[in-house]
């Protein structure tokens, strides 16, 4: 079986973790410092805050940004089940912004038309959460202006993103948000087993992030209120949670890290092939912006309907077909709000349907590092065959 996704580990990677396995710390040592510089230094983030996955990420942003109890999140229909579980944790309300059936990433004209009725009901956002689909930047320099006239605060999920460009930068740089999160589960571009990293520009919201991540405790003599204590001392701020990362894995992160720009170009080359060897076939390929290049953790291809117009159907025949030649397709996204629990909290299939129109014909084909030209031949040899 060709999987749709695997992780790279080579043997530095190997000897990396080695050396933090046999060394006095495992947990909270020096590899997580320089997994976060490491990664503010290749973003252009001014700070990284390495946590234990990217879903602890999403909760601690959304908690760092004063999300609460009343308060409204949006994001994608079209995205993992984390980008909006995060703020239903911090006991906020979420909706959603259909995509754009172009790009598959949330669509700034529907994000703009649904600001402006919520801004006449006095029901405005008070956190957007857009997500790089496939690793495919949404334009965060419209949504960035949008922010500025409707007053609310961006977390971008860049989980598929790790390595991407967009616009003057690389993505992550948070020039045009306040948070990014990043995944680094094995399917992901960089992996550190399960983990993530925020990335932000903002000094009292690093920090705050920070001390969200353990416990909401301190421990630095200069922040605690009590100053007359011994060496033992530490001092409980606030609310906060264990989502620490090990210093086992920000090895790992770190290691990877050395490789990021050798997997994005790979992952960039196999797509560029992918979009070349399927030109004859009667599927979509995805999207490319001109404004910035993807990181590719996903290469998603729309499969289009047949005669008789049923796209779903379609698309389960292509999809058991490939199953069945060994080809190790997924499908990236059923929609959020589709789900049996989101149903519960109001919602209803048909309310996003450019969301639910792309779901229908979606299959994302093997994309990951390794994946060799010949298996290449073979996934659109059988999607050739499945699609006859
Ligand atoms: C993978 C993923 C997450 C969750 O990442 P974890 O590190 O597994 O918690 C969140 N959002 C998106 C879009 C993802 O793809």
């Amino acid at each position: 079986m060709i999987p749709y996704g695997r992780q790279s580990i080579s043997d530095d990677d190997v000897a990396a973790v080695e050396r933090v396995l046999r060394s006095d710390w495992i947990t909270q040592g020096p590899a997580i410092t320089q997994f976060e510089r490491g990664m503010a230094e290749y973003t252009g983030a001014r700070h990284g805050l390495a946590v234990a996955n990217a879903t602890a990420g999403l909760h601690l942003a959304c908690l760092a940004l004063g999300v609460g109890k009343g308060d409204l999140v949006w994001t994608s229909p079209n995205t993992f089940l984390a980008s909006a579980n995060c703020a239903l944790y911090c006991g906020a309300d979420v909706d959603f912004v259909d995509i754009d059936p172009g790009t598959y990433n949330l669509c700034v004209d529907k994000l703009e038309a649904k600001l402006r009725a919520a801004q006449a009901a006095g029901r405005l956002p008070k956190v957007l959460i857009p997500v790089h689909f496939a690793g495919q930047s949404c334009d965060m320099r419209a949504i960035h202006a949008l922010a500025r006239q409707y007053g609310f605060r961006i977390i971008e999920d860049a989980s598929h993103a790790v390595g991407a460009d967009y616009a003057d930068g690389k993505v992550g740089n948070c020039r045009y948000s306040d948070i990014t999160v990043f995944s680094f589960h094995p399917v992901k571009i960089l992996t550190t087993g399960e983990g993530g990293m925020l990335l932000s520009n903002d000094d009292a919201l690093h920090r705050q992030l920070g001390l969200l991540r353990s416990h909401g405790m301190v421990r630095d003599p200069a922040d605690l209120e009590d100053q007359g204590q011994g060496a033992w001392y530490y001092e409980q701020h606030t609310l906060g949670y264990n989502y620490r990362i090990t210093d086992i894995q920000a090895a790992l992160g770190l290691s990877q890290l050395g490789r990021l720009d050798a997997f994005v170009a790979r992952r960039r080359a196999i797509a560029a092939r992918y979009t070349t060897l399927l030109a004859d076939l009667p599927v979509t390929t995805p999207f490319q912006a001109a404004y910035g290049e993807s990181a590719w953790h996903l290469y998603p291809v729309w499969i289009q309907p047949g005669t008789d117009g049923d796209i779903a159907a379609r698309r389960k025949a292509v999809f058991a077909s490939l199953r069945e030649q060994g080809i190790g397709v997924n499908v990236h996204y059923i929609p959020v709000p589709t789900q049996p629990y989101y149903r519960k909290l109001g919602f209803a299939p048909g309310q996003f349907p450019a969301a639910e129109r792309y779901y229908a014909g979606a299959i994302s084909l093997p994309m990951y590092f390794s994946l060799s030209d010949a298996e290449q031949e073979q996934v659109v040899d059988a999607l050739r065959r499945a699609l006859a």
